[in-house]
């Protein structure tokens, strides 16, 4: 059979909003955060071939090529779920910062799900690509989605949410490591500050771009600046230099900041340029991803 290809865009993720209402019996975390996908993206290329092996190459020096990449696990699930017998190739053109807590892996994961049923029609709706992909990591439900959502339960309750109005973010990558793992652990041991997603919901159903502001909210901000003060710091400059919010995402060290016009946007993004080299200007993603 000739190879079959496909290449698809995988987004980065922000969190507008997390939160750890509880743990559960089990100690996994109950989640309940509003994601937004972003212009800043990976493209992962899926080929097929006839080797029934499944090689991952990135052009970043930073990613495993066996099974502990996802987009590769993703792929190995897929494929014994499906019963389907091919090699693949997968390319990974990496765009979005490793570890940033912009959920860069699950996205990957995620585009190869989409990838493989696309390329071989099995026709597996979102929700059932959503169950399996629970399977890689728990962002990767929500990725599967993309666009602005709820993601609730442990990762696999997915409500997508209204179009955000116009916005533009700054994104400032600090030079730290953060373990998303070791965050986790503190988090049991930390009185937590709960964002109020509830009024940031209410703010995205009246596209109301001021209450989005005032209600964003991270509940594992205060555990990684307590490790890493520079967070803090970028975040008190994003506002200085003209940014409406700041915030960080995921379990970090990626701080985020929002502007409602992209003149004031490329301003702020000139002035934090010079004092953090990891810097992306980007809007809420423009083009449809789902496929
Ligand atoms: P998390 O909060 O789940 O740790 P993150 O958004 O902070 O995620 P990722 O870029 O997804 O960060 O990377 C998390 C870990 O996953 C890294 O240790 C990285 O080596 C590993 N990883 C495996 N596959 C990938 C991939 N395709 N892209 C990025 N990281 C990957």
């Amino acid at each position: 059979m000739s190879p079959l290809k496909i290449i698809v865009r995988a987004p980065a993720k922000l969190n507008l909003s997390l939160d750890t209402p509880f743990t559960h019996s089990d100690g996994s975390i109950e989640w309940r955060m509003v994601m937004t996908s972003i212009g800043l993206s990976d493209y992962v290329q899926v080929e097929t071939n006839d080797t029934n092996t499944i090689k991952v190459c990135s052009d970043s020096g930073f990613l495993p090529e066996d099974n502990r990449n996802l987009a590769y696990k993703a792929a190995q699930i897929f494929l014994k779920e499906t019963r389907i017998q091919t090699g693949l190739k997968i390319l990974i053109e990496k765009n979005i910062p490793v570890a940033a807590g912009l959920g860069g892996g699950s996205s990957d994961a995620a585009a190869v799900f989409k990838a493989l049923n696309n390329l071989f029609d099995v026709g597996l709706s979102f929700e059932t690509l959503a169950k399996v992909g629970l399977q890689v990591d728990s962002d990767v439900p929500y990725c599967i989605y993309g666009d602005t959502a709820l993601v609730s339960g442990r990762g696999e309750i997915i409500t997508p949410l209204n179009k955000l109005p116009k916005m533009w973010f700054i994104l400032a990558k600090p030079h730290v490591s953060v373990s998303t793992p070791r965050i986790l652990k503190k988090l049991a041991r930390t009185p937590v500050i709960h964002p109020n997603t509830d009024e940031l919901l209410r703010g995205i159903a009246d596209n109301d771009y001021s209450a989005i502001i005032s209600n964003m909210g991270n509940a594992l901000e205060a555990i990684t600046i307590a490790e890493h003060p520079q967070i803090l710091t970028l975040k008190q400059r994003l506002i200085k230099y003209g940014c409406d919010g700041s915030q960080m995402s995921g379990s970090g060290p990626t701080v985020f900041g929002v502007c409602r016009t992209e003149s004031r946007a490329r301003r702020v993004y000139n002035s934090i340029s010079g004092f953090c080299s990891e810097v992306y200007l980007t809007q809420v993603t423009s083009e449809k991803i789902n496929q």
